[in-house]
């Protein structure tokens, strides 16, 4: 099959083309496995991670990609849950142990044994991959395989940030950062919450003007102060300058959720501008996000499909994987990318 593979980490600024076009092994599912055709896989912020090493995958090479939707070519021995030609989505949860106190408690994105799809194991920037079925998610007929494939990282990850806000109905909601996840979250949150205004900051002019298409109720620039006081905050930024303006622009007992799985280092001193008694006091509270349950997937799904909700999606051929890599990296986003996959 062909496959965009990764062999050697490094910088994307002096390693611009990391990944390559490769004939590479048909892969055949083992015990309790799908074998899935990919027609899509969404390209997300992590694959620069892992790329430049913030996130190295334990073994090299390995083809990346955590949001893949396709159809079941063939069904592994010991599987019932799908036949041949359902269409199905794979998330970045590839597997858990099942067994550890936090599999057991719903929060198996935190099990010890978590495996990422297109990092522990094979992913989607390939005509096929394999994952247990009970790690494959039907995909609701409304959207079409680009437009489903952001909804299992950008969109899951997106849901489970929200959750972790704890916001409820009326209160204010900002964002930092508009790329694949938030342009999600925030049409989720005008869904969810109806009463609620949306804020969101952005450096990039374009994303805080397509904020507003999609119905923020303001949008400027990262170091801008909030109209409003926020209660609850989601940063999907790389970077640490928006962690502290977003605390100062908390009210009090609020809560921002950091959605990302690395921060880049570059700016980490902006850390040192940190206020006690601006940014932290009045009992503001930091929480990150962790991977993704099998629940958030299913969950996020049925209610994108309730609500109709409408990914805006830029489409790139397999082989142009390291291009829409590029264009994440410098920034040159309008919602999701996706690859699609022959
Ligand atoms: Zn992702
Ligand atoms: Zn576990």
């Amino acid at each position: 099959m062909k496959a965009m593979v990764l062999h050697t980490l490094g910088n994307l600024a002096s390693h611009p083309d990391p990944l390559t076009l490769s004939d590479w092994r048909d892969p055949t599912p083992g015990e309790g496995e799908i074998l899935v055709r990919v027609s899509a896989c969404g390209v997300c912020h992590t694959e620069l991670d892992e790329i430049e090493g913030r996130l190295p995958p334990p073994h090299l090479p390995v083809v990346l990609g955590h949001q893949a939707v396709g159809r079941v070519e063939a069904a592994g021995p010991g599987t019932s849950a799908f036949k041949t030609g359902d269409r199905v989505g794979v998330a970045w949860i590839y597997s858990a142990c099942g067994h550890c106190r936090f599999c057991l408690s719903g929060r198996e994105n935190l099990c010890p044994e978590f495996k990422a799809t297109g990092r522990d194991a094979h992913g989607g920037y390939a005509q096929y991959l394999t994952v247990l079925e009970g790690f494959a998610y039907p995909i609701p007929s409304r959207f079409s395989d680009t437009a489903a494939a952001p909804l299992l990282c950008a969109g899951a990850i997106g849901y489970r940030s929200l959750a972790l806000t704890g916001l409820q109905d009326g209160q204010n909601l900002g964002l930092t950062g508009f790329g694949a996840s938030a342009h999600l979250v925030l049409q989720l949150a005008r869904h969810r919450y109806p009463h609620s205004k949306v804020f969101v900051f952005s450096r990039s002019p374009e994303e805080q003007a397509f904020a507003l298409e999609l119905g923020a109720a303001w949008a400027g620039a990262t170091e801008s102060e909030s109209p409003e006081k926020l209660a609850g905050c989601i940063d999907t930024t790389p970077a640490w300058k928006p962690v502290v303006e977003a605390l100062r622009n908390l009210e009090p007992g609020g809560r921002l959720v950091i959605n990302a799985i690395r921060k880049e280092v570059a700016d980490q001193d902006s850390l040192l501008q940190l206020d006690y008694p601006h940014h932290l006091w009045q009992e503001k509270e930091i929480k990150s996000v962790a991977n993704v349950t099998r629940n958030d997937v299913m969950a996020f799904l049925q209610l994108a499909d309730e609500m109709r909700l409408t990914p805006e999606v830029q489409e790139f051929p397999l082989a142009d994987a390291n291009q829409a890599l590029m264009e994440l990296k410098s920034r040159k986003i309008r919602g999701a990318k996706v690859l699609r996959i022959d």
